[in-house]
């Protein structure tokens, strides 16, 4: 599948953040990428965006010079790394553009405005929400909820196993499906029902690979998967494309060429995921 050609189609994802837990730019990470969560998402040409990771500052800057943007941005949870390039998402400045943020995690003890303002709290952080010029609106759902934030375009959410709860997403246009699928962690053994439901007979889905299954015994509890859970989900689910994401930081370039090799092995046509990356299903 062309890169170029890929970006042409009207339903398509772009990854400007593949990596968990920490950013982790260097020498050892610059072909896969040391940006955290964020997605592209285009419908039609409209705009979707997933998690807010520092990813989005990028994202920021490819948008900004189009005119004005309208869009949605849709957060798995509000982990740090799942938040913390909002404050510096140069488009959240520009008082011609308007987003809808979300989230389905929170309700009703918290909500996504008050988890923000957390982050952006001094002196964690010099400047509060208010400074965004930008007309933004906060909106909590509840996890399971369809949501139709444009014309066509049809959101399944669907509870995650992770620590304070994260959602994963199911993105339906045009008779095609993308669904994103991170923060969660598996049971050996015991393939999530929850997560084969939403993913089922999908075009592309995107899943938390952070670990290998030799590694994970040492990281149960801490709300993550595997890349080898990845193909047995997808296989199970009769979904197109697999594809590996959340990477952990400790795996640089030639770990995730070893990965990228043993799934293609195992399962030709997976994908991992890099910055940069276009894929439409
Ligand atoms: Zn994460
Ligand atoms: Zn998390």
């Amino acid at each position: 599948m062309g890169v170029d050609l890929a970006a042409d189609s009207e339903f398509f994802v772009r990854f400007w953040g593949v990596r968990g837990s920490i950013a982790c730019p260097g020498p050892d990470t610059v072909r896969y990428g040391g940006n955290t969560s964020c997605l592209e998402i285009r419908c039609g040409g409209e705009l979707l965006i997933f998690d807010a990771g520092t990813g989005l500052r990028n994202l920021g800057r490819a948008i900004d010079g189009n005119g004005s943007t309208d869009a949605d941005l849709f957060f798995t949870h509000t982990h740090l790394d799942h938040i913390n390039g909002l404050p510096f998402f140069s488009s959240a400045f520009n008082p011609k553009n308007c987003f809808r943020f979300w989230a389905g995690h929170l309700k009703p003890e918290r909500s996504l405005r008050d988890d923000i303002c957390s982050l952006m709290t001094a002196p964690l952080f010099p400047v509060p929400i208010e400074i965004f010029n930008a007309d933004i609106t906060y909106h909590d759902f509840t996890v399971n909820e369809v949501l139709r934030p444009k014309p066509g375009v049809v959101l399944r959410t669907a509870p995650l196993n992770h620590p304070n709860n994260a959602t994963g997403y199911r993105i339906e246009y045009a008779g095609k499906s993308i669904c994103y699928v991170t923060d969660t962690e598996h049971v050996i053994g015991q393939p999530d029902q929850t997560v084969l439901k939403l993913i089922a007979d999908a075009d592309i889905v995107i899943y938390d690979s952070t670990y290998t299954d030799e590694e994970f015994p040492r990281y149960v509890r801490w709300g993550h998967s595997t890349w080898q859970e990845c193909l047995r989900l997808c296989a199970a689910a009769r979904v197109k494309t697999a594809v590996i994401f959340h990477h952990d930081p400790s795996h640089d370039d030639a770990a995730m060429d070893r990965i990228a090799a043993e799934a293609a092995r195992l399962r030709p046509g997976t994908v991992v995921a890099r910055e940069g990356l276009v894929l439409a299903p």
